[in-house]
């Protein structure tokens, strides 16, 4: 099989990369660096099975030979970046997912697109279930993203109603591990730099809004059935092991050792109060369930960050 992934040179994109290969995939990788990096796929290089075209996914782009799977996972995902890119961020989520839907169709291929648990914005339904339509701000801070995600949603059914293309997307939560940016600004490299650094732990706000933390391969193996399943409506996946932000910071000290402080920092506007996924409909449909718990994923996570700070 040949599968194609924009956003391949990101950290969840390169993972996947990592995982179809493995598969016994070709690979092609469609990344403009904004947010991604080269070294996240620098040991993929020489692998004869891997390609790497440096583009703008937001354009058009035409491969020739045949294409049996198409993964659209070109976006800026940390809030620090998206919003410093909102227009970018828009046109990858609009423009970009009908690239990426024009692919598969041209190619007969399977789609998967990179949908989020913003989706559901601040959500008073918790936790959330895939059938919640969310309540999200329309022109608000975070809006560049969420809009451009549930756009992506509705040109993908679009897709598969109209012109019956395989289409699957995933609603993720909140995912973790090596090749995270450490200044991507999101709430995990902070800490942990922080931490390695002794510097002060940030928290914005009092702490208390939550989150629900997966271990990035957890992630993948559910992209992984969920792409050769038989359904067509979001799925959410993530981990519902459910914890605080300032419960999160403690556990990050606990797990470096390190003596930082945490001080308070300004709650950023239409900042999530509570986030966690239920993840039935991914256990009865593709048998998926997370494995690695928040302890042994953060272990793992600490290894690769302690060789970068
Ligand atoms: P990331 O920033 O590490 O990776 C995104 C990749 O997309 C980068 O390599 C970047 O260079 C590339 N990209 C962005 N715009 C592009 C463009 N116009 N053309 C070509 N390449 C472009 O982020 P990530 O955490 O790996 O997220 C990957 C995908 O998963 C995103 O679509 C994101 O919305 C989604 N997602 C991630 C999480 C998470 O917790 N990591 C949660 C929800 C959704
Ligand atoms: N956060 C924090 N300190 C930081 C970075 C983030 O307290 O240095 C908080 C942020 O306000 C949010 C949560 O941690 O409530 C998760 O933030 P992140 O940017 O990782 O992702 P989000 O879930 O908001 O997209």
């Amino acid at each position: 099989m040949r599968t194609l992934i924009t956003g391949g040179a990101g950290f969840v994109g390169s993972h996947l990369c990592d995982r179809f290969l493995a598969e016994g995939h070709e690979v092609i990788c469609v990344d403009n660096f904004i947010t991604g990096r080269p070294t996240n796929i620098q040991h993929l290089r020489n692998d004869p099975d891997f390609q790497i075209i440096v583009h703008d996914a937001s354009e058009p782009l035409f491969v020739d030979g045949l294409i049996d799977n198409v993964l659209h996972f070109a976006s800026p995902a940390s809030p620090v970046d998206y919003v410093k890119s909102p227009i970018q961020t828009l046109k990858i989520g609009s423009l970009g997912t009908h690239v990426a839907l024009g692919i598969a169709k041209a190619h007969g291929a399977r789609f998967l697109l990179a949908s989020t648990s913003e989706v559901y914005g601040d959500p008073v339904v918790h936790p959330q279930t895939e059938d919640y339509w969310g309540n999200v701000n329309p022109v608000g801070e975070r809006s560049m993203y969420d809009e451009a995600k549930r756009f992506a949603e509705a040109m993908t059914m679009a897709y598969h109603r109209e012109h019956g293309v395989n289409t699957h997307i995933v609603r993720i939560f909140n995912t973790y591990g090596p090749r995270m940016r450490l200044d991507d600004g999101r709430v995990l490299p902070n800490f942990v730099g922080q931490a390695l650094r002794g510097e002060p732990l940030t928290v914005y706000g009092e702490g208390q809004q939550t989150r629900s933390f997966c271990y990035v391969t957890d992630l993948v193996d559910g992209i992984f059935r969920l792409l050769f399943s038989d359904y067509h409506l979001p799925v959410n996946i993530g981990n519902p092991s459910e914890i605080t932000i300032l419960q999160f910071a403690d556990e990050i000290l606990k797990h470096t050792g390190s003596k930082s402080t945490i001080v308070k920092r300004p709650l950023p506007p239409d900042d999530p109060k509570q986030r966690k996924p239920n993840i039935g409909l991914a256990q009865k449909l593709l048998g998926w369930e997370p494995k690695i718990d928040r302890q042994e994923g953060l272990k793992l996570t600490l290894d690769y960050f302690r060789t970068k700070v």
